[in-house]
């Protein structure tokens, strides 16, 4: 950049006036924090927005009154900031392997180890900073990284502050049984890495207090026991590959089988996809799919069809499905229809398995649901995945066969120019 005119003309009282404003200023921040949160509560965003090799993964969501939060690990200690000092972190250090929180509203109570007659107390906290010499454990799962909890609107978050590469090692054989193909392997460490992007890219737009839920809600995370060595490889060896469209990182959707045939995201997801995004179409599947059997009550259905159609329903007549949908005739001769995927909402993900149903029947008081496939069908199928790796398929060609029209890239090269 070129400046034209860098002439600066001699001050002379101005400075003063000038000095005096900052000395104002900076009397105003000490005097009223509170009137400043909001822009702090954005300096202090942990994670800078560009930052992908950092995650802020929540692990719980943490009741302030009755808090008895037990964390444990080597040299465990808690250091807390203040509203006046948001990025300074204060609190001892302690040759401890357990951490007890007791309480987080109105005050901060906390003990190490067993010794619950020494109760520390701090009052005006803003966000806390857990810290360990190896893992920190919670709930019997082990993490790396650090931990914090977030006040954001009066609810408190637990939330893991960990490095892209560690979340991976833990996401991928969460995801996916680690005696798969490596090259299967390989491209579920690449679309792990774009679905984190893309849904924390998101997430910051909107300035949340956390990039990911550790579960199934985006990806299953559940700590360090669940790494291995070959999930490891997986994740070194496809290191900073992502997946874009048109430039931007896709929501990489994936399911467990989708029963011979993926679905259109578009059509299942119709909110989710920017108008441009084309790459969520419906592919034919190596993988025929497994089958399974479930019932629910008449009962059930019934109230879910009184939910949706505001009706009183009478009598459930028949019930049928063609082409992705569902036909339900009740109180004699009524018709409603839906798609597969939002009987799977009404009715439960795990009664409804897969939205690839094959018969549907009215037995006694049961309506007895029969398909294929695990999972909503959309996007790269893991099982699918795993045959084409069986038959040759690189990493890069598989993730092609699922998402039509993307390019596989670095992500600091991406980052460099992107538009985000
Ligand atoms: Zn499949």
């Amino acid at each position: 950049m070129q400046f034209i005119n860098s002439y600066k003309p001699l001050q002379t009282s101005k400075p003063k006036i000038k000095k005096t404003i900052v000395i104002l200023f900076i009397l105003f921040l000490i005097l009223f924090p509170k009137a400043n949160q909001s822009n702090l509560q954005n300096t202090l965003n942990y994670v800078d927005f560009k930052d992908f090799d950092n995650l802020r993964v929540l692990i719980d969501r943490i009741n302030p009154y009755n808090t008895n939060l037990i964390l444990k690990g080597a040299n465990i200690s808690l250091r807390y900031s203040t509203y006046q000092f948001p990025s300074i972190y204060q609190g001892g250090f302690y040759l401890s392997n357990q951490l007890t929180i007791l309480n987080l509203n109105p005050v901060l109570k906390f003990y190490y180890d067993n010794n619950d007659s020494q109760m520390n107390e701090v009052s005006n906290f803003k966000d806390i900073m857990i810290l360990s010499t190896n893992y920190l454990e919670y709930r019997d799962r082990k993490y790396r990284g650090k931990f914090f909890i977030v006040n954001k609107n009066d609810e408190y978050y637990l939330i893991n502050l960990v490095s892209m590469d560690d979340y991976l090692r833990s996401v991928v054989p969460s995801e996916m049984p680690v005696s798969w193909d490596i090259e299967a392997l390989k491209a579920q460490a690449i679309i792990a890495r774009t679905y984190a992007i893309r849904v924390a890219l998101e997430r910051r737009k909107k300035n949340e207090v956390f990039d990911l839920y550790s579960t199934v809600m985006d990806q299953a995370y559940y700590g360090v026991d669940k790494e291995n060595p070959r999930t490891d490889i997986a994740v070194q060896q496809t290191d900073n590959l992502i997946v874009v469209y048109e430039g931007y990182p896709i929501w990489a959707l994936y399911h467990s089988n989708c029963g011979g045939q993926t679905l259109d995201g578009r059509l299942v997801f119709p909110t989710r996809l920017n108008k441009n995004e084309n790459y969520l179409t419906s592919v034919k599947c190596l993988y025929q799919g497994k089958e399974w059997e479930n019932k629910v009550e008449t009962y059930s259905l019934k109230k879910a069809i009184e939910k949706l159609t505001k009706t009183r329903v009478y009598s459930i007549d028949n019930i049928y499905t063609n082409n992705f949908r569902t036909y339900i005739v009740y109180n004699g001769g009524v018709i409603y229809s839906l798609y597969n995927w939002e009987v799977r909402k009404f009715l439960g993900y795990s009664v409804v398995k897969s939205p690839y149903l094959k018969e549907i029947k009215i037995q006694g008081g049961y309506v007895n649901f029969k398909g294929i496939g695990l999972g909503h069908g959309v996007g790269l199928c893991q099982f699918g995945a795993n045959v084409l790796a069986k038959n040759g398929f690189k990493c890069e060609e598989i993730i092609k066969y699922y998402y039509k029209g993307v390019e596989i890239v670095d992500k600091d090269r991406w980052l460099k120019n992107a538009n985000i």
